[in-house]
């Protein structure tokens, strides 16, 4: 409802513009050929596999930047939205200034997922163990620029 299929391919993102007041399933040659390293898990186990010297937030931020899509009418940046989300029809300019207000003052960044892998991560190693403390150390730092 609401979505324009963007043809192609075959692994889909979600988007809106608010400036087009659309909704857009999105995948592009360019995913299909990262998808691999744009998967949340194989993006940590990068980061953690590189020595993980580098800020998580500034690593995850980085990430994100790469993943922006922009609006293939108005070449703005879109937002990511969740597959189930219900976008609103073109002319329902109600809700879509509601959204405006929403979701454009807030980071696009949905940081929960990251805290949730680590969550899930931090069972799996060792109490104390140098993992352990790393996990850790990100998990609370994640924790903090996601209750901002
Ligand atoms: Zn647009």
């Amino acid at each position: 409802m609401g979505f324009e299929w963007i043809p192609l391919k075959n692994y889909k993102r979600h988007y809106i513009c608010l400036k087009c007041q659309k909704g857009f399933k999105r995948a592009s040659e360019e995913d299909r050929k990262h998808s691999k390293s744009k998967d949340l898990s194989n993006l940590m186990n990068e980061y953690y596999a590189s020595g993980s010297q580098q800020d998580i937030v500034k690593f995850i931020n980085a990430s994100y930047q790469k993943m922006k899509v922009v609006c293939p009418n108005c070449r703005n940046f879109m937002l990511q939205v969740h597959y189930d989300f219900e976008v609103p029809s073109q002319r329902d300019n109600k809700s879509w200034k509601r959204l405006n207000r929403t979701m454009s003052s807030k980071t696009i960044l949905n940081y929960e997922i990251y805290i949730q892998w680590h969550r899930l991560e931090i069972q799996k190693v060792v109490a104390n163990s140098v993992e352990f403390k790393n996990l850790k150390q990100n998990l609370v730092k994640l924790e903090k620029m996601s209750t901002d």
